[in-house]
C-alpha cells in the first residue's frame, strides 16, 4: 500500500520550463480536481498543527489559500490572506522578497492577527523561502506565536527551511 505521502507525490505533474526556462514547475491541478486526494492533503496539513490550538492559519496568496482556508476551518481557527502588493484593501504591512522566478512585495492587513495569537502558516510549495521567509517577518510583526509553517511540497535542493529561521517547517511531500 503506497503511503498518503507518496500518492499525493505520484499524482502531482512536472511541467518543465514553466513560467520561465530552467524552472520545473510543480502542478497541483492533479490533486485538487481528486476529492480524496484533496482531502487527504488538507488533513495532512491540519495535521502539522500538532494539536495546539490555533488562532489563525495564515495562507499566501494564491494557491495557498486553497489549502489554508479548509485548514483553519478543521482547526476552528480563523484565515488570514497575505497576498500580492495592491491586492487589500484596508491599512497593511509589507515586506519585499526575491523569489525562483523574480521580486516581490507581500502585505497583510494590520487588523489581522491579534497580538499573541497563535499562527499556523500555510502554502502549497517552499522553494527558496523567500516567500514564506517575508510572510513570517509580517506575521512576528504583528506579534504573533507563529506555531509553524507548513507546506504541501518541498523542494529540498533548494534549502529554503534555512531562511525561515527557528519556525518549525513541516512538509507533506518533499523531492
Ligand atoms: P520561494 O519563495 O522560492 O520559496 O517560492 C515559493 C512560492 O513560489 C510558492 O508560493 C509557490 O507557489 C511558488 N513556486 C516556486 N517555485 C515553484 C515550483 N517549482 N513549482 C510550483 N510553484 C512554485
Amino acid at each position: 500500500m503506497p503511503t498518503i505521502s507518496q500518492l499525493l507525490s505520484d499524482s502531482i505533474r512536472d511541467v518543465p520550463d514553466f513560467p520561465k526556462p530552467g524552472i520545473l514547475f510543480k502542478d497541483i491541478s492533479p490533486i485538487l480536481s481528486d476529492p480524496a486526494l484533496l482531502r487527504h492533503s488538507m488533513n495532512e496539513l491540519t495535521a502539522t498543527s500538532g494539536g495546539q490550538k490555533i488562532d489563525k492559519v495564515v495562507g499566501i496568496d494564491a494557491r495557498g489559500f486553497i489549502f489554508a482556508a479548509p485548514v483553519a476551518l478543521n482547526l476552528e481557527a480563523g484565515f488570514v490572506p497575505v497576498r500580492k502588493k495592491g491586492k487589500l484593501p484596508w491599512q497593511t504591512h509589507e515586506m519585499a522578497y526575491s523569489l525562483e522566478y523574480g521580486e516581490n512585495i507581500v502585505e497583510i492587513h494590520k487588523d489581522a492577527i491579534q497580538p499573541g495569537e497563535s499562527v499556523l502558516l500555510i502554502d502549497d510549495l517552499l522553494a527558496t523561502g523567500g516567500t514564506a521567509a517575508a510572510a513570517i517577518k509580517l506575521i512576528k510583526q504583528l506579534d504573533a506565536n507563529l506555531v509553524a509553517a507548513s507546506f504541501l511540497i518541498e523542494l529540498t535542493d533548494l534549502n529554503g527551511r534555512e531562511l525561515l529561521g527557528d519556525t518549525p517547517v513541516n512538509a507533506i511531500i518533499s523531492y
